[in-house]
């Protein structure tokens, strides 16, 4: 064990530069999945993640779907031992924001830190996987290392069930490592056990025609922005963020009171959070509420309301129609599907002319909190970074892990090594050498306390 450690070290050492050289190729290939004139960059990515893989000696494809591939490959090093997925995306988000010191998408190294869309999310540290994987392999370790590369997980893995549904391309591992999610401060690593759902809804309601002149109508007109505004109220308290739909809460599973210890040291501050997002005011500034809130709870937002005058000064009319934008974020146990039926009974109880459409949904996730991968995981971190990780929630949606869960029904959990400040979705995007050897040193322990377990699945 001494052994490895001081050869991990000299590895980490040693690879450093072609760990650069690696991910400034990959950042200065704007994969941009959003984006329709990225066509070439995309598969381009695909291309260089495939050859990537075949580099370090490990077998690697691309699976074709019915929109952009995935990278599929690792290392098959004995039938008789367990196989381990690791996923990671190569997709990007656009980078148009005005902020920008820089060009995005070309690499900059300054100090220990890395420049560029897609250093930290989540091109980096798919890359300090893979280094990570060869040393093991290298080493002798037992155990299958495959690796999972998804390029349209930036626009919500709309082809990513077609991929695993090619089941001889993408084998059914014993359990799966995604490497895609951010700590809560770089003070202690923090390891998701939980992802918020997604409901998107749209209510539309038509009165009239035309535009109509309030003096001449206004009285006896019916007026649809302000019924909208009305239902909105009927379903959620604006004050509060309590939602009003009769059985909303009911198959809500609060965190238990060990979860919200964990929570509450995870390093999160009220303050830090209002700054990070430019908050003036936030409906609550006690910390175990508001965190509660933000992982642990479910919403209801209004995102639009469409229709009317816009233009400037006041102009008297009755809207014919308008549109209104919501979605609530869903918490374990809640079903997108019952919610929807839900809301879609209330309101034709509240105001039966409204029509209402659902815009796409996502199930909540909860994921392994205990038993021996939990504890592999926290053992790692704490190898790799020195500290004790804290188990969290994140408060959005990894659309690609629900899939997985389905497809496969095997342990799920989350290596991530972004950083709050590392601008995720956000200008001036970077990554950084510490969490790149933290994360390798972590990848390595997770790898040979997760080679000791049973193998689960016949492939
Ligand atoms: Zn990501």
């Amino acid at each position: 064990m001494i052994k490895r450690n001081t050869q991990l070290e000299s590895y980490i050492r040693s690879v450093r530069p072609q760990f650069e050289d690696l991910l400034a190729q990959m950042v200065e290939t704007p994969s941009i999945s959003s984006d329709p004139d990225r066509v070439k960059d995309i598969h381009r990515t695909a291309t260089l993640g495939m050859q990537y893989l075949k580099h370090f000696g490990a077998q690697a494809r691309l699976v074709n779907t019915g929109g952009y591939p995935v990278v599929s490959g690792g290392w098959q090093v004995g039938k008789q031992y367990p196989t381990l997925t690791i996923y990671n995306h190569l997709d990007v988000q656009p980078a148009q924001e005005p902020e920008w010191r820089q060009e995005p998408f070309a690499f900059r190294k300054e100090g220990n830190r890395y420049r560029g869309r897609g250093t930290t999310d989540d091109k980096g540290p798919a890359l300090t996987a893979l280094f990570a994987a060869r040393f093991a392999i290298e080493q002798g370790v037992p155990l299958n290392i495959r690796f999972l590369w998804e390029l349209e997980e930036e626009i919500g893995s709309p082809n990513f069930q077609d991929a695993l549904d090619q089941k001889k391309l993408i084998p059914r591992p014993d359990s799966v490592l995604v490497s895609d999610t951010i700590w809560v401060s770089r003070q202690k690593p923090a390891i998701p056990t939980g992802l918020r759902g997604l409901l998107s809804a749209q209510l539309s309601l038509r009165t009239g025609t035309t535009d109509v002149h309030s003096g001449l109508t206004g009285g006896g007109a019916r007026n649809p922005l302000a019924e909208l505004c009305e239902a909105a109220h009927a379903c959620v308290d604006a004050r509060t963020g309590r939602v009003k739909i009769p059985g909303f809460y009911d198959r809500v599973v609060p965190p238990t009171s060990k979860e919200m210890k964990e929570f509450l040291s995870s390093g999160f501050e009220v303050g830090k959070f209002k700054k990070a997002y430019g908050f003036r005011a936030i409906r609550t500034e006690n910390r175990a509420q508001l965190i509660k809130r933000i992982w642990a709870a479910p919403t209801f937002e209004v995102h639009g309301l469409v229709g009317g005058y816009h233009g400037h000064g006041v102009k008297t009319v009755v809207p014919p129609s308008g549109q209104l934008k919501v979605s609530m974020r869903l918490v374990p146990n809640q079903n997108p599907q019952k919610i929807f039926s839900l809301l879609k009974a209330f309101l034709k109880k509240h105001n039966p002319d409204i029509r209402l459409e659902n815009d796409g949904e996502l199930e909540p996730f909860q994921g392994v909190t205990g038993g021996p991968y939990a504890d592999a995981l926290r053992k790692a971190m704490k190898t790799g970074f020195g500290k004790t990780p804290a188990f969290v929630r994140e408060g959005g949606s990894i659309g690609a892990v629900k899939l997985m869960q389905r497809s496969w029904n095997v342990p799920i959990l989350f290596l991530g090594l972004s950083l709050p400040e590392h601008g995720y979705h956000a200008p001036n995007e970077f990554f950084d050498w510490p969490q790149v050897s933290g994360g390798m040193r972590a990848f390595v322990e997770y790898f040979s306390q997760v080679a000791q377990m049973k193998k689960i699945s016949r492939d």
